[in-house]
């Protein structure tokens, strides 16, 4: 799936949300699946950013997309059943949903975490996913063939010292991840998650300040595995992590 190379349009009638759609590879996730024929939900926290990947799409060639401005940090359960229940009316069902938006969050020793911090980290990267995932398997249910891909990291497959929250964050997504894929297995919707591994970004440039990012991958060279897993086609797979770039 590394090497994978869609059919054009391949996603042409199809629905997807994508989470953290306005900067680096949930952008990039956006853009490609846009290119490929899908109306793409865009949901994010700063609307310029959205505006912004909308007005790309656009100009690609691609359907209208939706914007939903959300801070995931303050969201409820009645903000992702309110933003189910406008879906639903809009296009009827949900044919993706790409979990890519998350926080870093402050890396430093585990005994000086904040209860604060911790909450912060979890209520971005895990509650929110809880939340929106329960809220959306209605309209996931409804399409012909539905996939759900989480967003973990290596740390969320070995934990590394500093790296609190976020890391503990990571594992906890695999292992929704897994729970679901193992509920709804032989059911039409499949669950995976992707491991970007390094990647030139803001977030990696906040971990990682003193890096020079000129050998990082960018988001757009990651794209196959984002685009493979969403061909309910040619990709049967639930249940797995995926390593965007294998070693
Ligand atoms: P970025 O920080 O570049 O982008 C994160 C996106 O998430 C932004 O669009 C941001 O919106 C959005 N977001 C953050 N907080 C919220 C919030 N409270 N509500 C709504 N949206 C929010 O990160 P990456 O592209 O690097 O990371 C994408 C995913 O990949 C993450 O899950 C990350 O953990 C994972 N990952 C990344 C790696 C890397 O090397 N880059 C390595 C391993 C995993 P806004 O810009 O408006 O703040």
């Amino acid at each position: 799936m590394h090497t994978y190379i869609p059919k054009k349009r391949y996603l042409d009638n199809k629905t997807i949300l994508v989470t953290g759609a306005g900067d680096g590879i949930g952008k990039q996730a956006a853009l490609h699946y846009g290119k490929h024929g899908a109306t793409v939900i865009l949901l994010g926290k700063t609307v310029a950013k959205l505006e912004s990947v909308y007005d790309q799409i656009i100009s690609d060639g691609g359907n209208e997309p939706a914007i939903v401005p959300l801070d995931l940090k303050g969201a409820t359960a009645k903000h992702y059943r309110d933003m189910a229940s406008t879906i639903g009316d809009q296009f009827g069902c949900l044919d993706g949903l790409l979990h890519n938006a998350s926080v870093l969050g402050h890396l430093g020793p585990f005994a000086q975490i904040s209860e604060q911090e911790w909450q912060d980290v979890f209520q971005v990267n895990v509650t929110s996913q809880f939340l929106m995932t329960q809220a959306l398997l209605p309209l996931l249910k409804k399409a012909s063939d539905a996939s759900v891909i989480f967003t973990t990291s290596s740390v969320g497959l070995k934990g590394k010292a500093y790296w609190g929250p976020y890391s503990i964050s990571k594992f906890a997504t695999q292992g929704m991840m897994q729970i679901l894929a193992d509920e709804y297995d032989n059911s039409s919707i499949r669950f995976n998650c992707i491991n970007p591994g390094a990647t030139k970004t803001a977030m990696r440039a906040k971990a990682f300040p003193a890096e020079t990012s000129d050998n990082l991958k960018t988001p757009e060279e990651i794209m196959p595995v984002y685009l493979y897993l969403m061909d309910n086609e040619t990709s049967k797979e639930t249940g797995q992590t995926f390593d965007a770039q294998p070693k």
